[in-house]
């Protein structure tokens, strides 16, 4: 079905952007186009469009990393940052921090273990029958201003872990155990709730939210203090995917950040959740490195084996700095 959907639109989704942009294939560059991670199925909708198109109009390729593409675009915004600088990056798939050193090298410093924060923001609205027509996470973020944060006490995940990793499922599981003990009932939705049932759910929203986002912050202190330690010329902390458009989140990073005498770096709302602008960017650094692959043939067969990566890590996982951070 996620298949049929892409390609559904996408013939329509380029030529609406090129439109819009009032640019024809012509004045293009280069195409750059996500080859990973991701299902296999989607990517190589995109991919093969990506190649009938420089193919037709003898483009040069570009194949970009989705998660990169979230921590990059921030050079789009902030002209100023450089490399090397940390990034966390939140979404619905992920929850990485890593140390960016140059364009395409990564040192992952932390990942999740099991679920993404967004993955909980977007359970916990289903589960609070919430509106999901957008996703879950502004859902929450919108209903926690009507909750008391303090009112349930969430613990913090994997407080005994002394590294940088994350996890969300046991809060997930906190979660599903509070709503049931209110007898909060996912199949009426929260418009048509009574009083007491409303503020019930938002006191849930909140204080979700402040311990969703307390385990970023002890886990982004963590990293870094380590980080500071191998690369003192860090000034930035970036902070990218989804779950960054949600002010709370990026207000208690800001602290974090400022306390440690760095600068946060957040893309607009629209730059965070999934979009062109961030894989045609990373497409432009890349190539003006020099990093793109030669115009493909423009009689290629369509059924060929692509270059997908639908697991492919963002950077090697920093062994010793897992136990120096301790
Ligand atoms: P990934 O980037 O890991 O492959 P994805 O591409 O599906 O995942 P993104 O578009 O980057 O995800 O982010 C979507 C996620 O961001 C969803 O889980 C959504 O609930 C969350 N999100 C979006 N806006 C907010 C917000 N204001 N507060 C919290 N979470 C949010
Ligand atoms: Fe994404």
């Amino acid at each position: 079905m996620a298949e049929e959907a892409h390609l559904q639109v996408i013939d329509k989704v380029v030529q609406e952007t090129l439109d819009r942009a009032n640019v024809s294939e012509t004045d293009l560059s280069a195409v750059a186009v996500t080859i990973g991670p991701g299902l296999s199925l989607c990517l190589r909708v995109g991919v093969r469009k990506a190649r009938k198109t420089a193919g037709s109009f003898n483009l040069p390729i570009i194949g970009v990393h989705h998660m990169e593409a979230h921590a990059l675009v921030a050079r789009l915004i902030e002209r100023n940052l450089q490399f090397p600088f940390m990034a966390l990056l939140i979404s619905g798939g992920h929850n990485l921090l890593v140390l960016a050193r140059d364009l395409g090298q990564y040192v992952q410093l932390g990942t999740t273990i099991d679920d993404a924060i967004g993955e909980a923001y977007d359970k916990t609205a289903k589960w609070l029958g919430l509106d999901m027509r957008r996703s879950g996470g502004p859902a929450i973020e919108e209903l926690a201003h009507e909750g008391d944060a303090e009112s349930i006490k969430f613990s913090i995940p994997m407080k005994q872990h002394k590294d940088c990793n994350f996890s969300y499922a046991g809060l997930k599981t906190q979660v599903r155990l509070a709503i049931e003990s209110k007898h909060i009932n996912a199949e009426i939705p929260i418009s048509c709730a009574s009083r007491h049932d409303r503020s019930s759910r938002a006191d849930i929203a909140a204080s979700f939210q402040r311990v969703a986002v307390l385990h970023l912050e002890e886990r982004c202190e963590r990293a870094i203090e380590w980080a500071l330690n191998i690369e003192p010329s860090i000034k930035h902390l970036v902070v990218a995917g989804g779950v960054a458009s949600n002010l709370y989140v990026r207000a208690r990073l800001d602290q974090v950040v400022k306390k440690n005498n760095l600068q946060l770096v957040c893309p607009p709302p629209n730059l965070c959740t999934d979009n062109g602008v961030m894989v045609a960017w990373t497409g432009i650094e890349h190539l003006r490195m020099g990093r793109f692959d030669p115009p493909p043939p423009a009689d290629e067969p369509e059924d060929l084996v692509y270059d997908l990566r639908p697991r492919w890590p963002l950077g090697e996982e920093y062994a010793e700095g897992r136990s120096e951070a301790r």
